[in-house]
């Protein structure tokens, strides 16, 4: 079957290679230059699993509420842009409420560990590299407070059987001897053992090209502009290189995933959410991570990417603005100069913005729609490089109409159909 997957950020690269896998014929198409040139960029790196959880949370109301009044918050709220996105402002506090909370975790961990799973097989398999290490990832707690705040995900995580390691502010240097100089900050960490780190960008980039050995072409600088539509099927789509064609087409354009199918009636509640990121070169490796360190404080993640520090998160709600903000650099800096001060040249660093494609319940958005052969793999949020190994596999399955390895029957845009708050099933299950 002729496939063409719209997107080459690591969700449309990643579902190419598994749609080659299976016997397709596959066409990527992407307006930007080369594959992951948009936020599959320079995220924060982790592979994380055990920190796969939604962030429409109970309590995250309150604590958004706080945070405005902070200089370093973790959240900001553009006002405008808050007001243009209160429908889906909405529907993410719908989904605050214990209830909803648990089914959407337990989604997300669903298909963030069956993509750990693939993507070690992934490595095993071709031996792809891509800066990556598998030494675990360290939340680190500042205070007395975030300690005693970790009770309930700790009863999450043993509930989930992910294996973790509460550690005192010594046991914390063990496995991140750079914390040294930081020591007097660290009231404790919780280690995630089986979390992962590495740079999506060049795993991206690096399974492109195991994917042209496949044959799939790939076609950038190519703007898509539109889908035609003949009675329950695409029949084409229109691009700035003129009409394309083929069996099936696959929307993998993260946060511009939403605009594509709005022609066709399909309300796909997905909001680039802002965040950022500094990539700062390595001048003393023994001070940097060794891993991946994320500081609670600022809900910072600090990442080692071979002769790089990769400090990310921080998330705004200010539409489709990728600008620099200064400030949000100041907190970044601020975390990373507290914990692993001296290990990097941050005059010589990156500062860079990224648009997260988020849904309302954190699930990215996976298999059919009531289009016959448009498919969607999108919506993947803070964690689409987590996901993107798994998300691939059960796409493909989907569009080759073979079963999926992973309970796909709540994965899909048929979530949606009752609103947007959590429900197991959806309208109808077979629809993933
Ligand atoms: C600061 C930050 C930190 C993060 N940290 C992590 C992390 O540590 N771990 C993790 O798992 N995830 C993390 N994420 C999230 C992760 O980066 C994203 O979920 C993921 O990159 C989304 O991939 P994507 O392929 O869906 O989107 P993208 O990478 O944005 O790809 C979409 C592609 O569609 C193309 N496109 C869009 N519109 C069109 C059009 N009209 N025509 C043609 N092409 C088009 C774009 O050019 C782009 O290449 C982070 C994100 C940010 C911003």
């Amino acid at each position: 079957m002729k496939v063409i997957v719209l997107g080459s950020g690591v969700i449309g690269v990643t579902s190419a290679w598994e749609l080659a896998r299976a016997g397709h014929e596959v066409t990527v198409i992407d307006r930007s230059a080369g594959p992951a040139l948009e936020t599959s960029f320079a995220n924060a790196g982790e592979v994380s699993p055990g920190y796969s959880t939604p962030w429409a949370a109970p309590g995250i109301p309150l604590k958004a509420l706080k945070w405005a009044f902070q200089r370093h918050a973790p959240l900001v709220l553009n006002p405008l842009a808050s007001l243009k996105a209160a429908g889906w402002l909405g529907q993410m506090l719908s989904n605050c409420t214990s209830e909803a909370y648990a089914v959407n975790k337990g989604r997300m961990v669903r298909v963030a560990e069956y993509s750990r799973d693939r993507l070690a097989a992934l490595r095993q398999e071709t031996g792809i590299s891509y800066d990556e290490r598998t030494q675990g990832t360290l939340q680190l707690l500042r205070s007395q407070k975030q300690l005693d705040g970790l009770q309930k995900d700790i009863e999450v995580l043993r509930e989930d059987g992910v294996p973790f390691e509460l550690l005192s502010a010594e046991e914390c240097l063990l496995h991140e001897p750079g914390l040294a100089g930081s020591k007097h900050l660290i009231a404790g960490g919780l280690r995630l053992p089986g979390d992962e780190t590495g740079d999506c960008f060049k795993f991206t980039n690096r399974l492109a090209e195991m994917a042209k050995a496949l044959g799939v072409t790939f076609r950038h600088g190519v703007t898509v502009k539109g889908l035609d539509k003949q009675g329950d099927r695409i029949v084409g789509i229109q691009t700035s290189e003129g009409p394309m064609v083929a069996d099936a087409y696959v929307v993998a354009m993260g946060s511009f995933s939403p605009a594509l199918v709005k022609s066709l009636g399909m309300k796909l509640p997905v909001y680039p959410l802002k965040g950022y990121s500094l990539t700062i070169p390595i001048m003393d490796a023994a001070r940097a991570p060794e891993s991946t360190v994320m500081d609670e404080t600022y809900k910072v993640a600090i990442t080692r990417l071979g002769d790089r520090i990769r400090v990310g998160g921080l998330a705004e709600i200010a539409g489709f603005d990728t600008s620099l903000n200064d400030r949000r650099r100041a907190t970044l800096e601020k975390s990373v100069g507290d914990l692993f001060g001296g290990a990097g040249d941050m005059a010589a660093a990156t500062f860079w913005a990224g648009l997260r494609p988020m849904t309302p319940d954190g699930t990215p958005v996976i298999g059919r729609t009531p289009v016959q052969n448009l498919f969607l793999n999108t919506g993947h949020g803070t964690l689409g490089w987590t996901m993107s190994m798994g998300s691939a596999k059960v796409l493909s399955d989907i569009v080759s109409r073979r079963p999926t390895e992973i309970d796909a029957s709540d994965l899909g845009i048929s979530r949606y159909g009752r609103g947007v708050t959590a429900t197991r099933g959806g309208l109808k299950p077979a629809t993933a």
